[in-house]
């Protein structure tokens, strides 16, 4: 009895947690679109990548979970890690802050420093880095960005390998599942 009432308001408070969090970043993201020809609400991304880690990779931790939903905030939208901070508390910021790449560098240095760092980051970050790229690779496949060549989808798909390269280790599901999402991208390339 006690230990379902503990499980009850565990699973209400990441439920409160997500709800927040799902709000937050549908309002951060509100004028934005993804990069493919279909231009779909950018907010359908997070919540892919929240989907993957709670299905494929079964990730039940809460920070993890509420990072997910907001990992592309700093990044691409006016959000500060200190709004992150202040509203989802310093473990959640702490995990943006990992899968945030630094915009004042050239595309080309960020690129380059996802594969240097993938292997350092934590577990929680490297979850969250491995369901983001098996989102952009399916979305690459699906529903490509207009303009992109043939070279630049292969370039994209061999970096995605590269990140992913670094992150294995911490959830076989989400390896397996980028693996397939690869394997389709160079079937719809080939
Ligand atoms: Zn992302």
């Amino acid at each position: 009895m006690l230990v379902d009432q503990a499980h009850a308001s565990g699973g209400e408070e990441l439920v409160s947690a997500l709800v927040a969090a799902m709000a937050f970043a549908a309002w951060k993201h509100q004028d934005q679109r993804r990069k493919g020809r279909s231009h779909r609400p950018y907010i359908n991304h997070p919540i892919a990548v929240l989907q993957l880690l709670w299905d494929v990779g079964r990730v039940r931790d809460p920070a993890t979970l509420t990072a997910a939903l907001l990992h592309d905030t700093v990044e691409d939208t006016d959000t500060t890690l200190d709004e992150i901070r202040e509203a989802f508390g310093a473990d959640v910021a702490r995990v943006v802050a990992e899968v945030t790449d630094d915009k004042s560098l050239p595309k080309a240095v960020r690129k380059q420093l996802q594969v240097e760092h993938a292997a350092s980051v934590s577990v929680p970050a490297k979850l969250i880095k491995l369901a983001d790229k098996i989102s952009n690779v399916r979305e690459v496949a699906a529903d490509p960005p207009e303009g992109w060549s043939l070279t630049r989808k292969l370039e994209y798909l061999e970096w995605s390998a590269a990140v992913v390269e670094g992150l294995r280790g911490v959830n076989t599901d989400l390896e397996v599942a980028f693996s397939d999402a690869l394997l389709a991208l160079r079937v719809v390339l080939a």
